[in-house]
């Protein structure tokens, strides 16, 4: 077996027994693989396997990575983690199925726009920014209901929010703090954990744990 999938079902038995650690009843969080500066013969082994979900963080990396596997495998789903600039949502609304960084009106519009275009409607959650100075992307959590009518007027299909909290500090204070700004706006899905994280995601309940260099190896 190869070492992806290896590490793919060694992350899934540890999120099990972290769930029976706290008596989550009722939970079972995506692990979306996230693959960007992977060649797609490393990331094949887990296509095979049978894993759905991978994540990019660039649009145009993500076309060319993805569109054929795509047109041939109609159950995958690729996930936008990255910055989206105006300019790059149309083809982000053609290659990806959810986008986790929409952080303001400018760019829900500009989806908006594009999906009536095609006819697509994508998966979003929020990027919520949970008041670190250097963490640039994100909207402010003052102005995230808003952000979240918006974008329910333009009749995107909201998920829940997303956070990406600052390398060294601990995580956990900006899991609780999404996790309870989620249930406040009565979202059901919530983006959070990463590798080094996921574990403490699972206890604020993290519908989709997004992990890249525990499954896929160290980035260059
Ligand atoms: C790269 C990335 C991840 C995965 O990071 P790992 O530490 O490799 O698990 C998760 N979320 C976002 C937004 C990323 O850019």
């Amino acid at each position: 077996m190869h070492q992806t999938v290896q590490n793919l079902i060694q992350i899934k038995e540890e999120i099990k027994e972290e769930i029976i650690k706290n008596n989550i009843g009722d939970y079972e969080p995506n692990v979306i693989a996230v693959s960007k500066t992977f060649k797609i013969e490393h990331i094949s082994h887990l296509i095979d396997f049978g894993h759905f979900h991978y994540g990019e963080n660039k649009v145009q990396e993500a076309l060319e990575k993805w569109s054929n596997i795509k047109q041939n495998n109609k159950k995958i789903k690729l996930h936008m983690l990255g910055k989206l600039q105006s300019n790059k949502v149309k083809f982000a609304v053609k290659i990806f199925d959810y986008i986790h960084s929409v952080d303001s009106k400018k760019i829900a519009q500009k989806i908006a726009d594009e999906e009536s275009k095609v006819n697509k409607k994508i998966k979003i959650f929020i990027q919520v920014n949970l008041g670190n100075e250097i963490q640039k992307s994100g909207i402010n959590i003052d102005h995230t209901r808003e952000l979240l009518d918006f974008c329910k007027s333009m009749k995107l299909e909201v998920l829940g929010l997303m956070c990406l909290p600052p390398f060294d500090e601990d995580p956990e204070d900006y899991f609780k703090e999404l996790k309870k700004l989620n249930d406040s706006l009565e979202l059901k899905e919530i983006s959070m954990g990463m590798s080094n994280d996921y574990i403490k995601a699972i206890k604020y309940c993290s519908t989709f744990l997004r992990i890249g260099s525990s499954i896929f190896g160290k980035r260059n």
